[in-house]
């Protein structure tokens, strides 16, 4: 879809005008012939806001990625605009709207639709800082950004040249400052500005671009790309917490196992996904704990990419799984019984990735559920899998197991058994749990419990199976 947008575009017209970043007061104006944009691909939401602002006197686009993937064919997932508006102006005009951040102030416009909200950000013109005082911490990174400026000052503050095109549903023109449509063209992604300067001023861009290279299939400019593996180690300036965030942008972006690739090409994986760096650097986890992480990876994005919602805690639960697999099976090996051992795993899993990007408590949480399941999707027996599938995680957790009998970690029997145990009305239920006392005898595993049993009953344990229940 993006190879015939853009074979058509070249041959439709003549080549834009490259502006540089120097003499890019004057936008490129590109009109509907051109820029070919499907108006069924807008948001009316988002519509709405630049026409409310327009007729309140102000100038008002939908800027960005938005306009990016509008050009590309693609459906964006959110919508921004940018105005002329100052943030108190903007809240004045809609009855739904908050005032967000502090280092970047924004206005949030929700809009209470059929489906879920949709909330448009409404973002002002800002200045380029002039990088000297207070704004700048010691690396170059800026700190605090809320410097009212024109729409060529806000083009030019923006990371990418797709990135910084500007479209007004009215005219149904895109104002392009950086010469984005060109570099669409050329699928090529290049940072506006001098690149090094950029990555010190925030150094997530580096991590952005890497993301948007793998989205969209372009190349990044050698220009873009050469300061990246010298100012790597900026990323460590980040805070955490948005660290966290833009790496759950790339897991999320549909194309994450290109963005992992892309990162390690670059030098930039190192620190931020410690575990994964050690299952994919291959000193520690087995090829089976590459082949697991590809695996769930290239899922998500396939889920993803047919608009299918996927958790982060499950995505972190699957990453994480070959390291705590590997101290699982060392605690057991040092003697320890199989829950205790799996829990003593999960602390060291989860302190040892935490000496990277921290994840974050509402995703631990989802991570330790489904991992506790794991073991007892194997104990086929009287009330267990009854009482499994009460639980409120069950999908997740069962999925995950599912993921494990797809690597060969399980049998697939037993994805198999389970899916045809959540179908099945209380008496094929029933059946079913016969059959697996079969197969476990079978296979040598019921030996056990029915010595355990025996055990107790010489032991004059007044309920045996009671006790059984309990293991
Ligand atoms: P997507 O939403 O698909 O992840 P996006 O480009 O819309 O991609 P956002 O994080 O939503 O990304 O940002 C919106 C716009 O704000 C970007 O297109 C870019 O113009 C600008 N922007 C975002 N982050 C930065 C940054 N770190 N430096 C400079 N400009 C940025
Ligand atoms: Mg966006």
């Amino acid at each position: 879809m993006i190879t015939k947008f853009i074979k058509g575009l070249i041959k439709r017209q003549q080549k834009p005008k490259v502006t540089s970043a120097k003499s890019a007061n004057t936008p490129q104006r590109i009109s509907k012939k051109t820029h070919r944009i499907d108006p069924h691909l807008l948001s009316k939401n988002a519509v709405k806001v630049t026409h409310v602002l327009q007729q309140a006197g102000f100038s008002a686009f939908i800027v960005g990625g938005a306009v990016r993937d509008l050009v590309l064919g693609i459906s964006p997932k959110d919508f921004d605009v940018a105005t002329n508006a100052t943030p108190e102006e903007v809240q004045k005009l809609f009855r739904k709207s908050r005032l967000i951040g502090r280092r970047f102030q924004i206005v949030h416009v929700t809009f209470f639709g059929k489906e879920r909200p949709e909330i448009i950000e409404v973002s002002t013109f800002r200045a380029m800082l002039d990088h000297e005082g207070e704004h700048l911490a010691e690396s170059g990174r800026i700190l605090r950004d809320n410097v009212w400026g024109t729409q060529a000052e806000d083009a030019e503050r923006r990371d990418f040249s797709i990135n910084a095109m500007y479209y007004d549903p009215a005219s149904e023109t895109v104002f392009d400052y950086h010469g984005g449509m060109h570099d669409m063209q050329k699928k090529t992604l290049r940072m506006i500005g001098q690149p090094s300067k950029r990555y010190r001023e925030d150094p997530i861009r580096m991590l952005r671009a890497i993301r948007f290279a793998a989205k969209t299939g372009f190349t990044l400019d050698p220009e873009t790309r050469a300061p990246i593996a010298d100012l790597a180690d900026l990323i460590h300036d980040v805070p955490s917490a948005r660290l966290f965030d833009e790496i759950l942008k790339l897991l999320m972006s549909g194309h994450s196992w290109p963005a992992i690739e892309g990162l390690r090409a670059a030098g930039l994986h190192h620190g931020i996904l410690p575990l994964l760096d050690k299952a994919l650097d291959g000193d520690s986890a087995s090829g089976t704990g590459t082949e697991f992480i590809k695996l769930s990876l290239s899922n998500t994005d396939e889920r993803i990419q047919a608009g299918k919602g996927v958790s982060a805690g499950f995505l972190f639960a699957s990453l994480l799984w070959p390291d705590l697999t590997q101290n699982w099976r060392r605690n057991l090996a040092g003697g320890m019984a199989n829950v205790p051992a799996l829990h003593a795993a999960m602390d060291d899993t989860i302190t040892s990735q935490n000496s990277g990007i921290t994840i974050q408590r509402r995703f631990e949480a989802d991570m330790r559920e489904i991992w506790t399941m794991q073991p007892r999707f194997e104990k086929r027996l009287g009330r267990f899998p009854h009482r499994l599938i009460e639980s409120p995680r069950f999908r997740a957790g069962y999925d995950f197991m599912l993921l494990r009998c797809s690597t060969g970690e399980l049998p697939s029997s037993l994805g198999f058994w389970w899916t045809q145990f959540i179908d099945a009305d209380l008496s094929a239920r029933e059946e079913l749990i016969v059959l697996a006392k079969a197969e476990d005898i079978k296979n040598g595993n019921a030996t056990k419990l029915v010595s355990k049993r025996r055990r107790h009953k010489s032991k004059g344990a007044s309920s045996p199976s009671a006790e059984f229940l309990k293991t």
